[in-house]
């Protein structure tokens, strides 16, 4: 039986897809021509190949704001990318968009992130600014098109245009221009996918819930403080109407559930609106829209941006976060500046890595494979590798364990 033929049999995604969402029957395509796969569609296959790479894995134990190893029920960058792929699905099915593929953008769209989360970023661009800088989407799609080699035929995980679109959220016009086919649209002014749009929005509404969750349960905010916020005090309104004597954790449980509700209501809602008044009628249409259409109501951005400055100075901006941050961010910096000294310290992976680059791009190559190596550790790893170079006490037989 042809391939392609099996392919179409079952639906590309769980609904009806509308005229103007992408089409896995339509793609762009792949940097390296495949075959299509057996009973799965383009965006499935993306998907999978996210899952099983290496990066993904890795999310486990990276840092979303606060560090891995503080408490396991923190949000991880794993769980958090979960939590985005379930929020995104179920606003791409409403809408008729491509569910597959926003699965596949929101499981990817962290791929990049160093250790130590934002702290980890800036240190990291920070050692790197004579280099080209270091950016976590850039990262992100440099993970999916270069780093991962596991197949035999190219270097990455050949994902379709679609998908690595979706992952470059924003980007500098002078990286575009390195950037190819991906970076066109912010040269061009025109706009990413439905799928890609949404997906981003779905990583807001994601992490602006869960950093509360999280924030109350590190004790670094309360239930009290977080009624001077609306978006939270109408949900715990509601909550405290129908159940006057629950217990904190069901208490904050039952109002952030809601509060992610309200904000996916409205989200499709406006979008919805917004698709109808334009009149789309092809994916190409999306393309040559002036803004993106899918958005939140003024409404809600009213709320949400009073939300997102609580959340800047009671939370991210906390002493407790600032010693973390800053504590991470002299990891990081030690690490780059101690195998910027010497070389032959990188573990013999990393050094391949740095000279295979040092062939093409000379010595900033070699620069870009540190900023690699040290991207790609997870937060414990990090640490240990500290700890391996700069210990005392570890100058044993031990540290040659790799
Ligand atoms: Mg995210």
């Amino acid at each position: 039986m042809n391939a392609r033929k099996k392919s179409e049999s079952p639906s590309s995604c769980s609904g009806r897809l509308v005229a103007y969402a992408c089409n896995d029957r339509q793609s762009i395509g792949r940097r390296f021509k495949e075959t299509h796969p057996t009973y799965r569609n383009e965006y499935q296959r993306d998907r999978d190949r996210i899952i099983h790479s290496a990066a993904f894995r890795r999310l486990e134990y990276k840092t979303q704001v606060f560090v891995n190893h503080e408490g396991d029920l923190f949000r991880t960058r794993l769980t958090h990318s979960l939590e985005v792929a379930q929020i995104a699905r179920s606003i791409a099915r409403e809408l008729g968009l491509h569910e597959d593929l926003t699965e596949a953008i929101a499981l990817a769209h962290d791929l990049g992130h160093t250790p130590f989360g934002h702290a980890g970023q800036t240190a990291l661009n920070n050692c790197m600014k004579d280099y080209g800088g270091f950016e976590h989407n850039i990262q992100s799609l440099r993970v999916v098109d270069k780093l991962e080699q596991k197949y035999a035929e190219f270097e990455g995980l050949n994902l379709t245009f679609e998908t690595r679109e979706g992952i470059l959220k924003h980007c500098a016009i002078n990286n575009a221009k390195k950037l190819g086919d991906v970076g066109q649209r912010f040269i061009n002014k025109t706009q990413r996918s439905l799928e890609a749009q949404l997906t981003d929005c779905s990583d807001e509404i994601a992490y602006n819930n869960h950093d509360i969750d999280d924030g109350i349960r590190y004790g670094l905010i309360t239930i009290n403080s977080l009624l001077k916020i609306e978006l939270f005090r109408e949900q715990y309104d509601i909550v405290n109407k129908q159940y006057s004597d629950l217990d904190d954790k069901k208490l904050v449980h039952e109002i952030i559930r809601r509060m992610i509700n309200v904000m996916v209501v409205d989200l499709i809602d406006t979008s919805r609106i917004n698709v109808t008044s334009a009149g789309l009628k092809s994916i190409d249409d999306v393309r040559n829209q002036k803004q993106e259409l899918i958005a939140f109501s003024d409404d809600m951005n009213e709320k949400k941006q009073q939300l997102k400055q609580f959340l800047r100075k009671r939370l991210y901006q906390h002493y407790r976060v600032h010693r973390m941050t800053k504590k991470a961010a002299d990891v990081i910096e030690a690490l780059f500046n101690a195998f910027m000294e010497d070389h032959r310290i990188l573990p013999t992976e990393a050094l391949a890595h740095c000279n295979k680059l040092k062939e093409k791009h000379g010595d900033m190559g070699v620069v870009r494979g540190i900023s690699d190596y040290i991207a790609g550790m997870t937060d414990r790893y990090a640490i240990v590798e500290y700890e391996r170079i700069f210990n005392p006490r570890q100058l044993s037989f031990v540290n040659l364990i790799p």
